[in-house]
């Protein structure tokens, strides 16, 4: 019987545990927090999004850093067959809008929970409260130091995730592991996460949501994406899902380096024409009233004298005095709201980390290292990021699936 031994006990860590059982093998895993999907547990807003049931090539997709790689994982392991696994174990989960599969219970901290009696059902060994400080092979085996002892067994799974959300545990311990075993390490970059702006009037907004906007980032002339929905205003910048969506192209996009552009559409199912109606209507309706009176029907009324400003009209000007041109000026403020975007917040605020041990040196059939045998690696650790919408999790759980049952069932030397 083969002893596989697991650092991490995140979703990637913990579906290789359970496939490593599932396929035989006698299975440690360390854990430096005192519960096992601590990250898990958070996710989701509280619900966990644990997968979408798009097509898996529509995962690939929207999978920007290296969705191409998880394509054999996919077909070992796809939305499916999770969802199928989860329901064998006890979990029922539910689709809502958009393909996303949460648990029927509606709580990621069950969903942890959930996987602790599993992992103990299946027999697994858990050493919680156990930080590992290094592995290393010697003689065909493999070992696994923490501040508890050494353990020895036949396969290592590298399963510590990447370094966002420390508090975690995610640290990027796992970067430090590999590179020792002769690996290389993609940049680590931020990946869904906020933007940051240096505007006074951008952070006068602060908690100013915004619905049925559509977001561009401008680097110079170049588009790096565009995208449709909702946003709010921070205290340093802008957030909310549209913005962390282009987080992600800022950062897979090569040299789209900061400053940017961003230009918000407070109006996108408006085509030019239609935007001139509508302004051209509301003014008349609201002839005598104050410019920042007359377009309450159209905007928050918090950001009236923000275009207002932009488009160079005084906020006191009755609307029946308003010159053609400065209506359209005022048209293509609300088209075109421009900020400039200074960086992102820091890495550990980011839902995911870019960038990671490179899956040029990893077999996407197996996860096993090609570099140093029976080294295994799974999840977020590795140079894999994807958009929100569970494909980060069905990430994590396909990987480790795979790395634990080839580790289960991997040939003597
Ligand atoms: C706020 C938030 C919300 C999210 N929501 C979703 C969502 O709804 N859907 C989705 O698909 N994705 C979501 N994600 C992303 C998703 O949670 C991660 O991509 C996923 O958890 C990665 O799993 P992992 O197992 O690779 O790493 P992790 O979950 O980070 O697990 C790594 C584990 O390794 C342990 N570890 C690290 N170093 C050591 C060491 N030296 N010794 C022992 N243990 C160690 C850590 O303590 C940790 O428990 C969210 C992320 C965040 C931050």
């Amino acid at each position: 019987m083969k002893h596989v031994l697991i650092v991490g006990a995140g979703a990637a860590g913990i579906m290789a545990a359970l496939a490593a059982a599932e396929a035989g093998a006698k299975v440690t895993v360390f854990e430096k927090n005192d519960i096992v999907g601590k990250k898990m547990g958070i996710t989701g807003k509280g619900r966990c999004n644990l997968t979408n049931t798009c097509p898996m090539s529509e995962f690939i997709a929207r999978t920007p850093g290296n969705g191409k790689f998880l394509f054999s994982a996919y077909g070992r392991f796809s939305n499916t067959d999770l969802r199928a696994k989860l329901r064998r174990w006890g979990l029922e989960t539910v689709e809502e809008r958009g393909g996303r599969v949460f648990p029927v219970s509606q709580s990621a901290v069950e969903v942890r929970k959930f996987f602790y009696r599993v992992l103990r059902d299946k027999g697994v060994t858990l050493c919680l409260n156990e930080a590992v400080e290094s592995i290393y092979e010697e003689n065909g085996r493999w070992f696994v130091e923490a501040a508890a002892g050494k353990t020895a067994g036949d396969a290592c799974i590298i399963a510590t995730g990447g370094v966002s959300y420390p508090v975690t545990g995610s640290t990027g311990d796992g970067y430090r592991f590999a590179v020792l075993q002769g690996h290389t390490l993609k940049e680590l970059k931020p990946s869904l996460v906020p933007f940051v702006s240096p505007h006074k009037w951008v952070h006068d907004l602060s908690g100013l949501s915004l619905k049925n906007v559509e977001a561009t980032l401008w680097k110079g002339r170049k588009k790096i994406d565009s995208r449709f929905g909702e946003m709010i205003f921070t205290h340093f910048g802008v957030s909310g899902p549209v913005i962390l969506l282009l987080s992600t192209a800022a950062a897979h996009k090569g040299k789209a380096e900061f400053p940017m552009e961003l230009v918000i559409n407070l109006k996108p199912a408006l085509s030019e024409e239609k935007m001139l109606a509508r302004l051209k209507r509301d003014f008349e309706k609201y002839e005598r009233k104050q410019m920042e009176n007359a377009m309450r029907d159209l905007l928050p009324h918090r950001l009236i004298p923000v275009v207002l400003a932009r488009a160079g009209v005084a906020a006191d000007l009755q609307a029946s005095q308003l010159p053609a041109a400065a209506r359209r000026q005022i048209a293509y403020v609300l088209q075109n709201l421009q900020l400039t975007v200074t960086g992102t917040r820091p890495i550990e605020e980011a839902v995911v980390t870019a960038g990671g041990v490179s899956v040029k040196e990893i077999s996407p059939q197996t996860m096993e290292s090609k570099l140093v045998p029976h080294l295994y690696f799974a999840g977020e650790v590795m140079d894999i990021d994807a958009l929100t919408g569970g494909y980060n999790l069905q990430a994590a759980f396909s990987t480790g699936y795979v790395a634990g049952t080839a580790a289960a069932l991997q040939e003597d030397e």
